[in-house]
């Protein structure tokens, strides 16, 4: 084929003008896609080599080699690879190829301001070259053809290319760069060096340089002949399972986690289907010191094909399973995804899912396991990450079921580690459902004067005192067809838990106790939406409830600690006719006080505060001295 002279496509003249003409400030991200197209030319021949083994020729080992000539003013990016033919160069390299550039140009506007950051997002891949360069040459022979049939492509990167036939023995391809005036900074080995390491250093072949020397006569950095790898072409993550072992998983989850202690667990998996990739995900073994901030960026890196993208891409982790750490690497998405590309695209939902579904698995193994330290392990988990995991039973629905199984709490039973399983296996003959009861801290759920009946009895209840229960609860209203019931809402209904005697005694108990009962309500009127005769009692006189539906005391005080109004809603006094000190209200010279002090009582007890202390004090004064 003689030198021809080829037009580029309409689309990738815009592409090129935007490149050449609204540089974007990451110019050295065109080492990234070059080497990255000379990683992935590779790649291709070791797979069609699979079947085809003469293609490797005498040259099996794979490798990159990046170069610089300071005084031509050049960087060559070199493969031994696949190789392109000439109808492929012509086609790869001046049309359209990349799913990513067609994104790029539907959603191009002409404003050359947006524009510029456009590019940015998108990856431009071979053409990103044009950054730095005034002339891209492509020199490339094809696996399996023949020297004869080598290949050069040259442009300037305006309006077309040039392409020619030429012998070239090294099957692959040689990217120069021909550096635009001003760009010297990349003809530097530190520098080319340092953004291997950055962008490529996990790209499991080797990618060589040149090593230097300084030649003291000549008072300059000579190169030598003699190539060393400068990235670890350490993807320990595309490495089969078998091959890797748990130091190494260790080692290398510290090396991304900046954490000095071995991960408590991980998960490694290569996940084929509609979405290909590959996850390495860990648990730590302790929280950070900001893991409340939940607008902190989760620690999953993304990799694109062994290329690294970003840090924290919070998008392939919810927000409740921001502590995971690891690396995602995914074969279908475009080099230069940005963070906004990353929220809206599918393949990034199917790894989200995924990946979580791998988490929770996870977890799972340690939860369930019959190892008793396994088991350890899940509940030091719970005891740093739990408050987090709760966030997921409101937020990812998808899930819910899964989450509630690994939720654990404090009981009347063991003060932790109580699965709403194990709640289940021991709930009482007749019992219907799962009762718990919310408070500041786990010494008040303890002695609240509600759980008096249940304890009598001997059911058990759940007692939750994280900020976050009141929120979840708002989402979660059964388990395992068992609703979730407040002792402190409604009035109490133990169902077929109480005996017909006992029914008909507070039955009765109610009825005597009505006129003290009116009189109740006509002096609590301000304070309390109805006055009620309860079996909920054993020990106390009084406690406070609210109506089911209405926000519980405790909720109206965290919203009112964190300067939120709440919608003020009276709750219910119930009494306990049984107490002495009610049985007293009736004859009691001092029926108000008395009144008010049983209410103010209740308040306390539910760790309230009172509005008017003073008055509870003179009032508490009068009885004593009466
Ligand atoms: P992408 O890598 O996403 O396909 P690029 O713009 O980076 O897009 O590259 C365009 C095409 O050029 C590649 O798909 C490939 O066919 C070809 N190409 C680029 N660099 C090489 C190379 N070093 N060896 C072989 N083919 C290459
Ligand atoms: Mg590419």
């Amino acid at each position: 084929m003689d030198k021809q002279t080829l037009s580029f496509q309409a689309e990738v003249k815009q592409i090129l003008h935007l490149v050449t003409h609204s540089l974007y400030s990451n110019k050295e991200i065109f080492l990234r896609e070059l080497v990255s197209n000379a990683s992935d030319a590779c790649d291709k021949l070791r797979f069609e080599a699979l079947n085809h083994p003469a293609l490797l020729e005498d040259q099996p080992n794979l490798d990159v080699r990046v170069a610089f000539d300071a005084e031509a003013k050049t960087i060559t990016i070199t493969d031994n690879g696949i190789g392109l033919s000439q109808e492929e160069a012509i086609a790869n390299l001046g049309t359209i190829a990349k799913s990513g550039t067609r994104e790029f140009m539907s959603a191009l506007e002409g404003d050359q301001k947006k524009d510029a950051q456009l590019i940015g997002q998108f990856g431009v891949g071979f053409y990103s070259g044009f950054i730095v360069a005034d002339r891209i040459t492509v020199e490339s022979r094809r696996a399996g053809l023949p020297p004869e049939d080598g290949v050069r492509w040259s442009s300037q990167g305006s309006g077309d290319f040039e392409v020619e036939t030429i012998t070239r023995p090294a099957r692959g391809t040689t990217v120069t760069l021909h550096l635009r005036d001003g760009e010297e900074e990349f003809l530097n080995g530190w520098k080319l060096k340092s953004i291997i390491g950055k962008y490529s250093d996990h790209i499991s072949l080797p990618i060589l340089m040149q090593k230097e020397e300084w030649d003291a006569e000549a008072s300059k950095q000579v190169t030598k002949d003699e190539w060393a790898p400068v990235n670890k072409a350490a993807a320990l993550w595309t490495r089969s399972k078998n091959d890797i072992t748990p130091e190494q998983y260790t080692e290398f989850y510290k090396q991304i986690s900046y954490d000095t202690e071995a991960p408590l667990a991980y998960t490694h998996n290569r996940v084929e289907g509609r979405s290909e990739y590959t996850q390495l995900l860990y648990v730590p073994a302790k929280a950070p010191f900001d893991l409340w901030n939940r607008d902190k960026r989760g620690g999953v890196k993304l990799y694109v094909k062994r290329v690294f993208i970003m840090d924290d891409a919070e998008a392939l982790m919810p927000v409740y399973l921001r502590f995971v750490k690891g690396v995602i690497d995914s074969a279908d998405l475009p080099l230069n995804v940005s963070r906004e590309l990353l929220q809206e695209s599918r393949d990034v939902k199917a790894i989200r899912e995924g990946s979580t579904k791998r988490v929770l698995g996870m977890l799972e193994g340690l939860a369930d396991s019959e190892d008793v330290a396994e088991k350890a392990k899940y509940a030091a988990f719970w005891k740093d990450f739990g408050v987090v995991l709760k966030e997921g039973v409101g937020e990812d629905h998808a899930n819910q079921e899964r989450l509630v199984k690994l939720l654990r709490f404090a009981s009347t039973h063991a003060d932790e580690g109580v699965s709403f399983t194990d709640y289940v296996a021991r709930m009482k003959e007749g019992q219907e459902a799962v009762y718990y009861i919310t408070a500041d801290s786990l010494a008040a759920a303890k002695s609240s004067p509600q759980l008096e009946i249940f304890r009598k009895k001997g059911i058990e209840v759940l007692l939750l005192t994280d900020r976050v229960d009141e929120w979840m609860l708002s989402h979660l209203y059964e388990f395992d067809g068992k609703p979730l019931q407040s002792v402190a809402k409604g009035s109490v209904d133990l169902g077929k838990l109480q005996d017909e005697a006992e029914k008909k005694q507070a039955e009765e108990a109610a009825t005597a106790f009505k006129p003290v009962l009116d009189r109740l309500k006509e002096t609590l009127k301000d304070r309390a939406k109805d006055v009620r005769v309860t079996t909920r009692l054993v020990d106390s006189p009084a406690c406070l409830v609210v109506e089911e539906g209405d926000m519980s005391g405790h909720l109206a005080r965290l919203l009112k600690q964190a300067g939120q109004s709440a919608p003020k809603s009276l709750p219910t006094l119930e009494v306990n006719a049984e107490h002495a000190l009610v049985k007293r209200l009736d004859s009691s010279a001092h029926f108000d006080d008395l009144a008010n002090i049983l209410f103010d009582q209740a308040l306390l007890a539910e760790g309230g505060q009172l509005d008017d202390p003073a008055a509870y004090v003179r009032r508490v004064n009068a009885l004593l001295v009466a």
